[in-house]
């Protein structure tokens, strides 16, 4: 059974994409701790990220920080912070959270809520700001 990331990667689920490659897939966690909280995936389900490859996991770095960088551009922030759970889906995602302090990155506080209309405004901001 394909995870749910698997689902948004194919398109039989939407989601506020940023960017993709062949091999990694941004998009806006559904959930955000800030506006800006991104997910970059893998497109291979891998469940633990420590099963990838050097090679993956490589990859999947450089593509967060061109990623982390945009974010950065378009959200005001300190900085982006990193983090990887993975407790609810078993599909290797790295989140990166705009910070300016340890509060932003607390994934036990309630979440923010957006309209669809203030998610696809952020996703495509984010999207346009990626280097290429
Ligand atoms: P974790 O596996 O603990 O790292 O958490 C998974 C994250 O994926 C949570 O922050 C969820 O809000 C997020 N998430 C789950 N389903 C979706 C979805 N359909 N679109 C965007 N984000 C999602």
């Amino acid at each position: 059974m394909p995870t749910i990331f698997t689902k948004i990667i194919r398109g039989e689920i939407p989601c506020y994409r940023i960017a993709e490659d062949d091999r990694y897939f941004a998009f806006l966690d559904i959930n955000p701790l800030r506006a800006g909280h991104t997910l970059v995936i893998t497109k291979t389900e891998t469940d633990y990220i420590f099963d990838l490859s050097d090679e993956e996991l490589s990859g999947l770095i450089l593509f967060s920080r061109k990623i982390a960088k945009a974010i950065e551009n378009v959200i005001p922030c300190a900085r982006i912070g990193v983090a990887v759970i993975g407790l609810e889906v078993p599909h290797v995602h790295i989140h990166l959270v705009p910070m300016d302090s340890m509060e932003d990155i607390n994934f036990k506080k309630p979440k923010l809520q957006f309209t669809p209309e203030e998610f696809t405004r952020i996703a495509k901001q984010i999207s346009e700001k990626i280097e290429p």
